[in-house]
Formats: C-alpha cells, sequence, structure tokens
C-alpha cells in the first residue's frame, strides 16, 4: 500500500522534472542556437512548459498524496532519500501552491521576451528601450512575493527562490563585512598596479585557437564528450537536461587570451555540480544543486581557487604557449599567474578580478532591495547604479552597455539572484580549506591526480546529496560550519599580499 503511493510520487515528481528539463533545453537552445526571429514563439512554448509543470506541481492530488505519506516520512531516517523526497517535495508543492500557475507563466513570457530586447537595448546603451520590460518583471515579482507571507521585505520572498533560508538582512551582514576588508585592499593595491605585466594577454588570439585551448582544458579538469557539450554564446552560463547530458558555454573574445577560459571554467564547476548528483536522486525534485550560491561556489572554485593558481597553469601554460607561440613563446609561468590574477578596475562585472568582483555583485543586491522596499524607482536605476559604481569602486560607467544594462538576470526577470554570486565566493573559500585538509598537494605541483582526486572530494561531501538538504545544511555537511566570510577574506589578502608584496592586514572588526 504504501510502497503504490511511494512510486505514485515518484511518478508524479519524475513527470515534473522531465517537464522542467524540457524547458531547460528550450531556453538552452534560445541561447546558444536559436535564430533571433523565433524569440516570440519561443517565449510561448516556454511559458507553456512552466506553466504545465508549475500546475503538476501545485496539483491537488499532489497535495492528498504527500497527505497520505506524512506516516511513511516518519518511520524513515530523515537522511533517507525517501523522506528527503517526501519532505522536499512537500515544500515545493506548498510554495508552487501559492503562486497562480497563470503568474508563474507571465513571468517566463516576459522574461523570456525582454531578454531579445535586452540584446538591442545592450547594443545600443538604450536604457528607455528595456524600462517599460523591467517594470514589468519588477511587477510581477512584487505580484509573486505577494503570495507568500514574507516578513518586512518582498525581497526575502525573492532571495529565497535562489538561496533558500536566507534573508536580505544576514546577506547585508556578510556582506558589510566584504565592504569592510575589500574597500581598503583594493584601495592598496591599486596604489602597485604596475608592478604586474598583462600586455601579453592582450592582442589578436583566433577563436579557433582559444576553442582548441578550452577544450583541452576542460578535458584536463573532467570534461568527458560523452556527456558534455561546449558551445558558444554571447552570456555564457551552464545548463543540464541530465546528469549524463551537460552543457557549458563560453565566450570567444578574439582581443583577450583567457576570458573564454576562465568562463569555461567557472561553467565546468557547475556542471560538474550536476554530473556528480547521486545517480539516485535523478528525475527527482532532489536532483540537483541545493542552492545558487551553493553552485556559485563551485564555479568560482574552479574558475579561481584552481584556476587561477600556480599549480594549473604549470600543467596548461606549455599547452597555451604551443597554441599562441607568437605571443606567448617568452612569457614565464611566475608572470603568467600574476597576470591572470591582476587587480584592475573596471565597470563589467563579469571581467572583474577575485578582489572587485564581489562590489560589483553587492552594489546590485542593494539596488534590488531598495528596488522592492520601494526606495528606488526603476526609471532611477541607471542614476543609482552609476553613483554606486562611483563610490564603491571610483569607477565612472561610460555608458549604459557598461553599466546598468552589461547583465540580462534583471531583463531576464531574475531578481534576487545576485548576490549567490558573493555568497559562492565566500562559500568557496570555505570548501577550498576543507579540501586542502584532505589533499594538500592541491597546491603549487598540483598533478592531473590530484584533479581527479579534487573531483571526487567534492562529489563525495557536497555533489551527490544533490537538493536532499537545505541549503546551510548543506554548506555546514561540506564543511562543518556556516557562512563565514573569515576564510574567503585570508585567502585575498594572502593571494594579493604575496602577488604585489604587500603585508594587508585584516579590516578591524
Ligand atoms: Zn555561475
Amino acid at each position: 500500500m504504501e510502497d503504490t503511493r511511494l512510486a505514485d510520487l515518484r511518478r508524479r515528481l519524475a513527470e515534473v522534472a522531465d517537464l522542467e528539463k524540457a524547458a531547460s533545453l528550450l531556453s538552452w537552445d534560445q541561447q546558444t542556437m536559436m535564430p533571433r526571429a523565433g524569440a516570440a514563439a519561443r517565449a510561448e512554448q516556454l511559458a507553456t512548459l512552466r506553466r504545465v509543470a508549475h500546475e503538476r506541481l501545485a496539483s491537488a492530488e499532489l497535495g492528498l498524496l504527500l497527505d497520505a505519506l506524512v506516516d511513511r516520512e516518519q518511520s524513515l531516517p530523515p537522511d533517507s532519500d525517501e523522506a528527503s523526497l517526501i519532505r522536499v517535495a512537500r515544500a515545493d508543492h506548498e510554495k508552487a501552491r501559492r503562486v497562480p500557475a497563470e503568474l508563474r507563466a507571465e513571468m517566463t513570457r516576459a522574461g523570456s521576451l525582454a531578454r531579445n530586447v535586452w540584446l538591442e537595448a545592450r547594443a545600443r546603451a538604450d536604457f528607455g528601450l528595456l524600462l517599460p520590460h523591467l517594470e514589468l518583471n519588477v511587477e510581477l515579482c512584487r505580484r509573486y512575493a505577494d503570495c507568500f507571507e514574507h516578513q518586512g521585505s518582498p525581497y526575502d520572498a525573492l532571495l529565497d527562490i535562489y538561496e533558500a533560508g536566507r534573508t536580505g538582512a544576514e546577506v547585508q551582514a556578510v556582506f558589510d563585512r566584504l565592504k569592510a576588508e575589500l574597500r581598503p585592499l583594493i584601495a592598496t593595491v591599486l596604489e602597485h598596479s604596475e608592478a604586474v605585466e598583462h600586455d601579453f594577454l592582450h592582442g589578436y588570439f583566433p577563436p579557433e585557437g582559444q576553442r582548441g585551448a578550452a577544450m583541452s582544458l576542460l578535458e584536463l579538469l573532467g570534461f568527458d564528450p560523452a556527456s558534455w557539450r561546449l558551445d558558444p554564446t554571447a552570456h555564457p552560463f551552464a545548463m543540464s537536461g541530465a546528469p549524463t547530458d551537460i552543457r557549458i558555454t563560453t565566450r570567444f573574445d578574439s582581443s583577450h587570451l583567457t576570458e573564454s577560459l576562465f568562463m569555461a571554467m567557472h561553467e565546468f564547476g557547475h556542471g560538474l555540480y550536476e554530473h556528480q548528483v547521486s545517480p539516485a536522486l535523478w528525475r527527482s525534485p532532489l536532483g540537483r544543486g541545493a542552492s545558487l550560491g551553493l553552485h556559485e561556489s563551485q564555479s568560482r572554485l574552479w574558475e579561481n581557487l584552481v584556476g587561477r593558481s600556480r599549480g594549473l597553469w604549470r600543467m596548461l601554460l606549455p599547452r597555451l604557449r604551443a597554441a599562441f607561440p607568437q605571443q606567448l613563446a617568452h612569457v614565464e609561468l611566475e608572470d603568467f599567474y600574476r597576470a591572470v590574477n591582476r587587480v584592475e578596475l573596471s565597470p563589467i562585472r563579469a571581467r572583474a578580478d577575485e578582489a572587485t568582483y564581489n562590489l560589483h555583485v553587492i552594489l546590485r543586491f542593494e539596488l534590488e532591495r531598495e528596488l522592492f522596499d520601494g526606495s528606488l524607482a526603476v526609471r532611477d536605476l541607471p542614476e543609482a547604479w552609476n553613483a554606486s559604481m562611483e563610490n564603491y569602486l571610483g569607477v565612472t560607467v561610460p555608458d549604459a552597455s557598461q553599466g546598468v544594462l552589461q547583465d540580462v538576470h534583471w531583463a531576464a526577470g531574475l531578481f534576487g539572484y545576485f548576490p549567490t554570486y558573493a555568497l559562492g565566493n565566500v562559500m568557496s573559500a570555505q570548501i577550498w580549506e576543507r579540501a586542502l585538509e584532505q589533499i594538500p598537494t592541491l597546491g603549487d605541483r598540483l598533478t592531473p591526480e590530484d584533479i581527479a582526486a579534487l573531483r571526487d572530494w567534492l562529489g563525495e561531501r557536497l555533489h551527490r546529496h544533490g537538493r536532499k538538504l537545505t541549503p546551510r545544511e548543506t554548506l555546514e555537511r561540506a564543511v562543518g560550519s556556516d557562512l563565514d566570510p573569515g576564510p574567503y577574506l585570508a585567502y585575498l589578502r594572502s593571494k594579493f599580499g604575496e602577488i604585489y608584496g604587500l603585508q594587508l592586514e585584516p579590516a578591524a572588526a
């Protein structure tokens, strides 16, 4: 009897998971392959799939089934796959039930259409073109937030989509600590910016050569063509159709040598998380990463902790030299390592180094909170953006395409998403600290065996659990503590102190 109900639950949840994955594939196609004129039809297709998935998840039948499984859940260890499935499905169902399917479809449709307007608005640096779409997105997000009893700001309900269980106030406290330490650190390092050469990273690097280099790098990290694809796109992202079908993307800018490589490593980190979720959890709500922040901890770990290390480039630089002999024949490992870690002010988040990156994110997070607490109007965003950029980084934004229009997120309706980038940075250093204890050879003499050991360790400590535990529990299980900016700030002080020959002290608490 019990088992029939559980089988019924699994079947229903597998259908929802299939619909969501089909929608993801359509979205992947939109961003990599689809001709631009396909946008209107694609918005409808995506809205339909997401609406049907939403209706099934919110259905009264599913609610009754979950009620009937309460005893079964309580008879099982909370950590078991079955108890976790019932518990997480119930939470997802309760959340979905509050949101009308039509609102869910409207949010998808509006975001999908605005994404295309954003391309044009960014190309023309014309914020006014995107403004009505952004206003609609904010309005829809507000209506979404109102489906929940949020205490205080509607923003918390949005943040909860991406980082369940954390509040805006909690995130602000972490970010305040980052700001207090990073602003003086950046100012000190920038006084010595001439100490690092980087000219050889700029020039002409044909995209075919870059693609070859990216593949060589990815295969070293564990990209297996049987389960993975790499495609070019304007705004890199990772998507999975299944743990055995990982799609990652990057951007090949012929004037820059390493941008495509770091973007590929970033997306590899996302892909690996999805790839290593336990097969027992596939086709269920548990079969993906626990939160966007944890996802970002994985992409940033591969992009920065591994990707910007001496150990990686000791292995990789000879291959890169062979691909671009003219530009790199005389570049030594130490110079290359310093160049890819150079701190440099830029108005663009995606180009930011590890030290300045978080301020780009904090700025967006603070503007989002103001938008949703009502103290900032959408039409005033460009001005507020530019003022904040000036205040935090001393950067004058040349035009909207390099300012408020540079990222797709808000056009796509994703408010509450940005802070997960900086939370990911913080968690990446906490996880790396533990990984170094277990695999001490992850240093300057990195080998392919160490990379494999790291992959396995991450799979065991973090990836395999998928969404069984809350984001907070998942982090605690991996590192033994909750969110803590300490290891991340220590890592930045030590790394940039060494590169720039400075004694960087922690800020007074
Ligand atoms: Zn990412």
